[in-house]
């Protein structure tokens, strides 16, 4: 697709990328079991509560509060699917909070396993809506990365969560939900190593929800995952970022910038009109100065829109004065979307410009070639059927500190 091409409105591009789907029938989906109708409204998820909201609960009801505790180890270290599996729990206790609460109200209505063990999870909500999840394996890792939101309004043209706007946030438990039912598709011997946000959804939209989860996530008496194994990805909401910051968690920051001037990234990234990206750029030098945290920046390689040499140096000059890592995606086989994907020889020279101006740069390795495994596919797949595809997902390049 060229720079005119480009230019062309986001609404035009979903109106007819939405007629294109219309057009087509199959999908290669093996388990899809799409409901039309809303799912029944379920019982609040007990992850909902924090330990001290649960322990509260407990006491109201004559209970001990250490019940709490255990009843969280028995959800986030024990992997149990049910109430009635915790066996040091009261029965009375048991019954009382099979009534009060659920544990997994969400359907899965696709498991997906590629070659390389990437799994993905489409799920159902009890409102109708879809999400996504991920685990990807690698020999010394399992990352997991998750959704924040049903949909998305930033819009970024080259993403499918985006194309059919916000839907609604996601509750705290609807994002634990994710990061457990991940979990459980470990085997006895594997943890989960790395957490990343960077799923349907612009996560510091829904912080109010996102940092009761992650702090479940990284509680010892959670999952025990620690914030510097966690990266927070955003399209850089300034004040939200300065918030993330004043949290005094170690979270990593991962910016998506995929471009080194406004004009260009505002085509990529409408949301950027209103806010500029030097605007961007202090907010995250005003989060590494408040964390010590070396901010990553992501930048989605798209041929002949962003890639040349001119735009490497641009964006290297940008970053220069900056502690910052770049980390490059190159446009994916997303075959719904009218994007190419860089010539490795293009890739490796925006790599070696950067690396010429001092700038650390690492290229993302892909996952899950042979599943319908890129953000926001398979629930725009869900939503609208589409032909058969071998997208990928993008493994985030994480730093273990
Ligand atoms: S890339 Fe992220 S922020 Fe942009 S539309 Fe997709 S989910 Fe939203």
């Amino acid at each position: 697709m060229g720079a005119r091409a480009q230019q062309n409105s986001r609404f035009e591009f979903a109106v007819c990328y939405t007629a294109r789907l219309s057009l087509c029938g199959t999908t290669i989906m093996t388990t899809t079991t799409l409901s039309v109708d809303a799912l029944p409204v379920t019982r609040p998820r007990v992850t909902e509560l924090s330990r001290a909201a649960l322990a509260e609960w407990c006491i109201e009801r004559g209970v001990p509060g250490y019940r709490a505790d255990q009843i969280r180890r028995w959800i986030f270290g024990k992997r149990v699917r049910s109430f009635t599996e915790m066996h040091d729990i009261p029965a009375s206790l048991r019954t009382q909070l099979s009534e009060a609460f659920s544990l997994f109200p969400a359907k899965i209505v696709q498991h997906l396993t590629a070659r390389d063990q990437t799994e993905k999870l489409l799920l159902e909500l009890h409102d109708g809506e879809f999400i996504e999840c991920v685990l990807m394996r690698e020999p010394d890792r399992r990352t997991i990365c998750i959704s924040t939101q049903v949909g998305c309004a930033m819009g970024c043209v080259f993403c499918a969560s985006g194309l059919q706007g916000l839907k609604r946030n996601l509750t705290t438990g609807e994002i634990l939900e994710q990061v457990l039912l991940l979990d459980r598709l470990l085997g006895p011997d594997e943890r989960i190593t790395n957490l990343v946000v960077m799923g349907i959804g612009e996560p510091l939209a829904n912080l109010r929800a996102l940092l009761p989860a992650l702090d479940s996530v990284s509680d010892k008496g959670g999952l025990g995952l620690g914030a510097r194994r966690i990266t927070i990805s955003t399209v850089g909401l300034p004040e939200k970022i300065r918030e993330l910051a004043k949290t005094g968690k170690a979270y990593n920051l991962a910016v998506s910038l995929h471009a080194p001037n406004n004009a260009l990234r505002t085509q990529l990234v409408p949301v950027n009109e209103k806010i500029g990206i030097d605007e961007v750029l202090e907010a995250a030098d005003d989060f590494f100065a408040e964390t010590g945290r070396r901010v990553t920046y992501e930048y989605v390689l798209l041929s002949g829109l962003n890639d040349s040499p001119q735009e490497a140096r641009e964006l290297a000059r940008r970053l220069q004065s900056r502690i910052a890592h770049v980390n490059l995606i190159p446009m994916n086989g997303v075959t719904d979307l009218p994007f190419v994907e860089p010539t490795a020889p293009r890739t490796n020279e925006f790599v070696a410009i950067l690396e010429s101006f001092g700038i650390p740069a690492t290229v993302r390795k892909r996952k899950g070639a042979d599943i319908d495994a890129a953000c926001g596919q398979l629930r725009l797949h869900q939503l609208s059927p589409a032909p058969a595809s071998s997208d990928a997902v993008d493994e985030p390049v994480l730093r273990d500190e």
